[in-house]
């Protein structure tokens, strides 16, 4: 017996765990600083962790109404109808489903280099294929349709990250609104605004009033702390959002995510409070780190550092994990994720010793 072949799949690569690390450093799991995959240091709302728990007796039930009032509750939060809000474990599980609408075998879809792995790898499950466009680092990352046309083959799907992962950088509106009028009519194109609640620029989402040919992701994994959970959702135009009925795994968004997001959407302060500290680390590690850095608009920062790998491993030596972005194409850049204020500054001391060792 064996697996069709999966040789043209890439296995997914998570950033190391805390306990793991610690394990293998021989340190307590309190003493690190965990900095690599973009999650929130402020925790999730509490109000969140209280649905949790309150919801904890009711496990033997499959998540019907708290599925159905979480799609309502955002369907209203971005003023769509409830039938255009894709509920999804995670955002990584809204990608599959547009793959699973909108992919035929041998089907392409376009991405960005450097980029999110997920896109290509959730195309090639469904027998899709990918190919990208390039975001240069000569040019500061700069997102514009003009950069993505260049590239742009009549692919099925074309994704942009905006505020993008690793770099930071936005697809501003003008150009998005370019973008869409530019495709042509059998091209969906995808805004992965995972980081969006950071960003100053608006969601997206209103111009789906005007465009039937884009799609827009949101996550509760980042701004809302809930990542161990996987609620995330697509937003999607009216006209084929029925669609969601034959593509969704059913039950995939759990009982407890459901409630749990619920319950974050009404703790206005959390998500304040975890945007706020995100924009003052980030005017921090511009100002702070003896390294050149790029602007960012999410809850990270870029930084060229040298030798990524290595200044990764001494950091992670001195307890601060931070991602090697030699996975993205970038060996010479680290991203930082924005810690709160104590677990910065502690990163930022850490990175500028080793910096220096590194030189000398
Ligand atoms: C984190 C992330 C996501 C979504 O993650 P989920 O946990 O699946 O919601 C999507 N896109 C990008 C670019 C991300 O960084």
């Amino acid at each position: 017996m064996e697996p069709r072949d999966l040789s043209a799949n890439s296995p997914y690569v998570p950033g190391r765990g805390i306990e793991e690390v610690a394990r293998e450093l021989g340190l307590d799991p309190d003493d690190l600083v965990k900095l690599s995959s973009n999650e929130n240091p402020h925790g999730p709302s509490p109000d969140a962790v209280a649905a949790v728990e309150s919801a904890a007796s009711d496990l033997d039930v499959y998540p019907t109404t708290s599925h159905a009032d979480l799609t309502e509750k955002l369907a209203s939060t971005w003023d769509v109808t409830p039938e255009q809000v894709w509920v999804s474990p995670g955002a990584d599980g809204a990608i599959d489903y547009l793959h699973r609408a909108m992919l035929d075998p041998g089907d392409e879809i376009l991405v960005p280099e450097p980029g999110f792995a997920y896109y290509s790898m959730s195309a090639r499950y469904v027998h899709g294929e990918s190919s990208t466009y390039d975001l240069s680092k000569a040019e500061n990352f700069e997102q514009t349709a003009e950069n993505l046309l260049d590239a742009y083959d009549g692919e099925r799907v074309v994704y942009l990250t905006s505020p993008h992962n690793p770099t930071g950088s936005e697809f501003p509106r003008e150009e998005l609104v370019s973008l869409l009028d530019s495709m042509a009519d059998h091209t969906l194109v995808v805004v992965d605004e995972a980081y969006g609640e950071y960003a100053e620029q608006p969601s997206a989402i209103d111009l789906l009033d005007d465009h039937d040919n884009l799609a827009v992701l949101r996550t509760f994994s980042k701004a809302y702390g809930l990542a161990g959970l996987r609620i995330g959702y697509g937003v999607v135009p009216e006209s084929w959002a029925d669609a969601y009925a034959r593509v969704n795994t059913p039950f995939a968004a759990n009982e407890l995510a459901c409630r749990a997001a619920l319950a974050a959407l009404d703790d206005d302060d959390h998500v304040e409070k975890s945007v706020e500290s995100a924009r003052w680390a980030r005017e921090y590690l511009y100002e702070n780190l003896d390294a050149p850095t790029w602007e960012s608009a999410g809850n990270f920062v870029l930084a060229e550092v040298g030798d990524a790998s290595a200044v990764a491993d001494a950091c992670q030596r001195e307890g601060v994990i931070v991602r090697d972005c030699s996975s993205f194409g970038l060996p010479e850049c680290i991203r930082i994720s924005c810690g709160t204020e104590a677990q910065t500054k502690r990163a930022v001391e850490t990175l500028n010793r080793v910096l220096t060792e590194a030189k000398a």
